[in-house]
């Protein structure tokens, strides 16, 4: 199989079968993220243990490629500490806009590695990098956090 082919199916699999998506009980942290240019709007509720993300999940809708990179991240940032979390953010991000193309600096994303394409696509950017952000947002302002309503 071609290996855009394959990213492209790894994107679709997240977005027709997303394994974190839904309403997780009491979350330590909740945020809700709009792309208001594509109508992307997710809510990132996220379960604390001390510096260690203990799960991450999400609700909400929008295109394929954000739903997809919200799924994907919430799978690489269980398990990981809120500082490599961000740390990622940071890979991601730079992944995106193209600065970052190192195949080893990439690893550490594992399958959200299949969005580069998107660092040639400006007018997705910000599907991509919607949930990213989003958990930036909150782990560096946890004051920020919101009820689930
Ligand atoms: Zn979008």
């Amino acid at each position: 199989m071609e290996i855009k082919q394959f990213y492209r199916e790894i994107v679709n699999e997240h977005n027709l079968h997303p394994m974190h998506k839904g309403r997780m009980e009491g979350p330590d942290l909740v945020l809700r993220g709009v792309n208001p240019s594509c109508g992307d709007d997710i809510i990132l509720q996220l379960k604390l243990n001390g510096e260690i993300i203990e799960d991450a999940m999400f609700i909400g809708t929008g295109c394929a490629i954000s739903q997809a990179s919200v799924d994907m991240m919430a799978d690489q940032i269980i398990g990981k500490t809120k500082e490599k979390a961000l740390e990622m953010a940071q890979v991601f991000m730079g992944m995106i806009k193209g600065n970052i193309t190192d195949e080893a600096e990439l690893e550490v994303l594992d399958e959200a590695a299949a969005l580069q394409d998107v660092s040639h696509m400006p007018a997705r950017v910000k599907c991509a990098v919607l949930g990213w952000h989003t958990m930036q947002e909150i782990l560096n302002n946890p004051e920020k956090s919101e009820k689930l309503s």
